[in-house]
């Protein structure tokens, strides 16, 4: 390994790549290979290898290395942290290690030490001619990328569930998407969100006054994965709903609020922080709740403890706010017909009290 070239490649989590790619291209000297888009292969390869027992990101995550690695990858990265996250790293390193791939592995175990400074120690280690200002400099940049991404997206969610033409939203977040990846400077960058932000808002909608609206709300890779939820956004933007979320690499790192403050917005219903994700799903639901929102739908993958630990709360909240909140708990075996069918009857019970409520207020 010591004289090959070294490949880099990571796991897929939604249209972050875009980010990574322009990250590493901009600070290390090394070729890149981003995985294959995620598959039936991709779910079917991951599980194959993966501990039954074990929560769904980790066997994405697996199906993403092992393709990497057979496109030719020899350099793998793992980042994350809390929760048994921080426990992916070293067991999948060994797990291909066992499978008999020959590659480096390097895991970025705690999130919490993402931070700029620390960060550039990691990058340095890959790239000793890297200096501090043009590696301060490219990080902000891509976390400007990743803001614009996540705002554009925001917008999308919101109206593409409106639009007149099917179809024009992807095409022109596909385009969205190859250009970003173009882009070199802030300046750059701060013209091209101007420039979508604007061909966004002129794509037709036919939205009415008082939509529909649903809250998605859960772990934050079934969430922020169209693949681990079976492409559920999508699903609600083709019943015309509009749809709201809040986990988005954005909000984990720049907008998220302080424990105490997640615990305070949640009121009577969480007194103690519930791990991961979960204290967030909580506060988020009952801000949803008030807000009116129709209904809220929950993302879990099988087995995820934090979220098991959030969902009696949820269903107070449902209860009290006479919401319903439909829950999805996903792993490799999730039949897609029966997210669908049971997708369907929730629409259905929340169209109907649209109704129910129209009816009241005429009488
Ligand atoms: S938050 Fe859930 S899915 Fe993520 S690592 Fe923890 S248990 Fe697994």
């Amino acid at each position: 390994m010591a004289n090959k070239e070294r490949i880099i490649s990571f796991p897929h989590i939604g249209n972050y790549y875009v980010a990574i790619e322009f990250l590493i291209k901009n600070t290390l000297n090394m070729k890149i290979l981003i995985p294959p888009p995620i598959t039936k292969k991709t779910i079917e390869l991951g599980s194959k290898y993966s501990p039954d027992f074990v929560c769904v990101p980790f066997k994405y995550n697996l199906g993403n290395y092992i393709e990497a690695l057979e496109a030719g990858a020899n350099f793998l990265v793992q980042a994350g942290g809390g929760c048994r996250f921080g426990y992916y790293g070293e067991t999948q390193e060994q797990i291909l290690k066992d499978i008999g791939y020959d590659f480096e592995f390097l895991s970025i175990l705690n999130t919490d030490d993402l931070s700029p400074f620390s960060t550039y120690g990691i990058f340095k280690n890959l790239n000793p001619k890297l200096s501090l200002r043009k590696f301060t400099y490219y990080f902000s940049l891509t976390f400007k990328m990743v803001e614009v991404i996540d705002s554009i997206e925001e917008y999308i969610r919101e109206n593409i569930g409106f639009e007149v033409k099917k179809g024009s939203f992807e095409k022109l977040q596909k385009n969205f998407l190859n250009e970003i990846k173009t882009i070199n400077n802030f300046k750059e960058i701060k013209s091209l969100y101007k420039k979508y932000d604007t061909l966004f808002k002129n794509v037709s909608i036919n939205k009415p006054q008082n939509p529909i609206r649903v809250g998605i709300v859960g772990e934050l890779y079934t969430v922020m994965e169209p693949y681990g939820s079976y492409f559920i956004e999508k699903e609600l933007a083709k019943k015309g709903i509009e749809i709201t979320r809040f986990i988005t690499v954005t909000y984990l790192f720049k907008k998220h609020p302080k424990a105490k403050d997640l615990i305070k917005n949640s009121g009577k219903y969480l007194k103690y922080t519930i791990g991961a994700d979960g204290t967030d799903s909580v506060s988020k639901a009952k801000q949803l709740a008030e807000a009116g929102y129709d209904g809220i739908i929950h993302f879990k993958p099988f087995g995820c403890t934090p979220e098991v630990n959030a969902m009696p709360m949820l269903q107070n909240i449902s209860n009290d706010y006479n919401m319903p909140i439909l829950y999805f708990s996903f792993d490799s075996q999730s039949s897609e017909t029966g997210i669908k069918t049971r997708l369907e009857a929730f629409y259905d019970m929340i169209s109907m009290k649209r109704e129910k409520e129209k009816c009241k207020n005429v009488i």
